[in-house]
């Protein structure tokens, strides 16, 4: 009796090819299926940071094109292309358009909770709020606030930490913010005025034009390199850095759930590691446009920077207390993020004075 090699081996391969010809078929319908979404964005076409450039809303599509093989397509739409620039959110639970791109604490009038998934004043770090996002237990609250919406949302971005803002004339004392007429919208609007701020909610375009008319006497808006585009430093010389008011500005993309749960596991995957990517490549780029933009406003532009007075960051310390208690005395849900929020930043906060704090004022200053 011969041993028929040739023959066990290919009786053995036809044997391995019909277990495999089982499953085959399902594993290629599911990897061959496409999907083709809309996302829209609450920033016009063309916003550096926001819809174009590194770990921008184009660059999240593109990524996420790349990594799935062209399997999942998003097509995106700047501010008022679809819908106007602050109904993304109703889009997307509306199932109309899949995914938004924006920051979710302007869904505040909608769910007080939202504000903590983009900034808090006196909040934590870009360093921090990932801590809390993804080992922290911070993406499972911010799910748990849409649950109701019918939405899931993760982070896809972040400014880093922002500006003050530009102020015609030195702030010096809590005094001197009395009657003072200033472009600062959401939660901080709320604490300016608390101290007697005569707060404004300009859009971005309208705020170059009203400061240097007079219209207003200061304005905050993003940080070196978005504010230096609008021109604000030729309305204003004095630019007060210390951005206690949005610490990280976190960018958000939120995602019908319905549709979510229609993706196959490795296209959400790919959509969720897209995101990060884009969490850190966006953080990275406003890391190196403020470095350069800063160095020009300062030598090149005449503007003064500096930190607002001790007493003053104070004073709207203890203002932002009351403006947060008043709002999670009103909502549960509210109140179990705070907490949430507030348990992580404390135990952040004391091991950053070992750390990252400590690096920075022992070693790299
Ligand atoms: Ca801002």
């Amino acid at each position: 009796m011969t041993f028929d090699r040739r023959r066990f081996v290919s009786r053995g391969l036809a044997a391995g090819v019909a277990t495999a010809g089982l499953a085959a078929p399902l594993v290629a319908r599911a990897q061959s299926a496409t999907f083709t979404w809309k996302m829209t964005s609450a920033y016009p076409k063309g916003s550096p940071f926001y819809f174009d450039g590194p770990g921008s809303a184009t660059d999240l599509a593109k990524r996420i094109d790349a990594m799935s093989g062209g399997r999942l397509k998003i097509q995106v739409f700047g501010a008022g292309e679809l819908v106007p620039a602050f109904e993304g959110f109703d889009a997307v639970r509306a199932g109309t358009v899949e995914m938004n791109h924006a920051n979710s604490y302007f869904w505040t009038g909608k769910t007080f909770a939202a504000q903590y998934f983009t900034a808090v004043p006196f909040g934590m770090n870009f360093q921090g709020m990932n801590g809390w996002f993804y080992d922290g237990g911070g993406i499972d609250l911010w799910n748990e606030v849409y649950e109701p919406f019918g939405m899931v949302a993760m982070p896809c971005g972040n400014t880093g930490v922002q500006m003050t803002g530009w102020f015609k004339k030195e702030i010096k004392t809590v005094a001197d913010l009395k009657g003072l007429k200033m472009r600062i919208p959401g939660l901080a609007g709320k604490v300016y005025a608390a101290l007697g701020v005569d707060v404004k909610v300009l859009p971005g375009g309208e705020i170059f034009p009203a400061l240097e008319r007079g219209v207003i006497d200061a304005a905050e808006f993003v940080g070196p390199f978005q504010d230096r585009r609008l021109g604000l430093q030729k309305a204003a010389k004095f630019y007060h850095t210390t951005g206690w008011h949005e610490p990280a500005t976190v960018s958000e993309l939120l995602v019908n759930k319905a549709a979510w749960q229609k993706l196959p596991k490795d296209l959400q995957a790919v959509v969720e590691n897209a995101a990060a990517a884009c969490n850190v490549i966006s953080e990275g780029w406003c890391q190196k446009a403020n470095s350069d933009a800063m160095e020009d406003l300062i030598n090149n532009q005449k503007v003064i920077a500096k930190p607002l007075p001790d007493a003053v960051i104070k004073a709207l310390r203890a203002e932002t207390d009351k403006v947060l208690a008043e709002a999670i005395a009103k909502d549960p849900l509210t109140k179990k993020v705070h907490d949430s929020y507030k348990a992580f930043q404390a135990k952040y906060n004391r091991w950053s004075t070992y750390s990252e704090t400590a690096y920075h004022n022992k070693v790299q200053a």
